[in-house]
């Protein structure tokens, strides 16, 4: 007779959540670089402004900008084209360059967010839990922290993207001591730490303010708008409520003048065959009638 080996279900629930360890909570934790990011702002006081710096830092709020849009969200989160494994790894690298942890655990929770939207369940839903908790309390909240490997299988089957998510701190030291070398100080401050902070509220913003102002084209069961100004410097997902009316699309922006910054990159990357497979919406909800 065999042996009754461990339960099929406990087994399940130990390996299919990754809880960080203590040490990761703390090191890598919101609720000590969120204040403490917005503090080392303070040091441009001491290093000044220089034009070098704050051409790198610009340049790093877009490129991190579309790290977190074309990279996390449009590909990671929702699979809208296909890529080569070492693109794959670029985009993953300069998501982690966003300083908003690692593709599996930023992918896991927005397709929660996606299953759930503003319902109990959603990690970051203003109509739910405020508009301070959906911008920046949530990422800072401990048990936000867990990753629920059950939603991201087609992303955890490469070990390179397992390492990317392990050490996702990796990826924005590796940035911070470039902009020293670019720039001197200032460039570490205003590119470090001002672009890094900059980009922080202006993607949370699509969490908080995406769900709260802004017009609804689309009935969706969620809370969730479009809004131009936020479309505009979040290169196109302030285009919410279209994206939650067909989140598998590339494109956000459904009329030709609702700009989308993020899909004129992924088209310009097909045109040069860097990606290809590029998922569009269904005809009907590209046009008034
Ligand atoms: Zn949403
Ligand atoms: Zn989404």
């Amino acid at each position: 007779m065999p042996k009754p080996g461990p339960s099929p279900k406990l087994e399940a629930v130990t390996t299919d959540i990754v809880a960080p360890s203590r040490w990761h909570v703390w090191l890598t934790s919101f609720r000590v670089w969120a204040p403490v990011l917005h503090a080392l702002c303070l040091l441009v006081v001491f290093t000044g402004i220089t034009k070098r710096a704050v051409v790198l830092a610009f340049c790093l709020y877009w490129a991190r900008m579309f790290g977190m849009t074309g990279g996390y969200h449009r590909y990671f989160a929702h699979r809208a084209y296909r890529t080569s494994r070492v693109f794959q790894f670029l985009l993953g690298f300069l998501g982690c360059m966003g300083l908003e942890r690692g593709p599996l655990w930023w992918s896991a929770t927005h397709r929660k967010h996606h299953r759930y939207s503003d319902q109990p369940g959603d990690a970051h839903s203003p109509v739910q839990r405020g508009f301070w908790y959906a911008h920046l309390g949530w990422v800072a909240a401990v048990e936000q922290m867990e990753t629920d490997l059950r939603l991201v299988r087609d992303l955890e089957r490469f070990p390179e993207l397992r390492w990317l998510d392990r050490y996702h701190w990796v990826s924005p030291v590796v940035g911070l001591v470039a902009c020293y070398l670019i720039a001197g100080p200032s460039g570490a401050v205003l590119g470090g730490f001002w672009s890094t902070v900059a980009l922080w509220h202006g993607t949370f913003s699509v969490n908080s303010l995406s769900h709260l102002v802004g017009t609804r084209r689309f009935a969706t069961a969620d809370d969730s708008r479009n809004h131009w100004l936020i479309a505009l410097y979040t290169m196109g997902e302030g285009w919410h409520n279209n994206h939650h009316r067909f989140m598998g699309s590339a494109r956000q922006g459904f009329r030709w003048w609702e700009v989308d910054l993020s899909y004129y990159v992924l088209r310009a990357f097909a045109a040069l065959g860097l990606i290809w497979d590029i998922k569009e919406p269904p005809a009907h909800l590209l046009r008034d009638d």
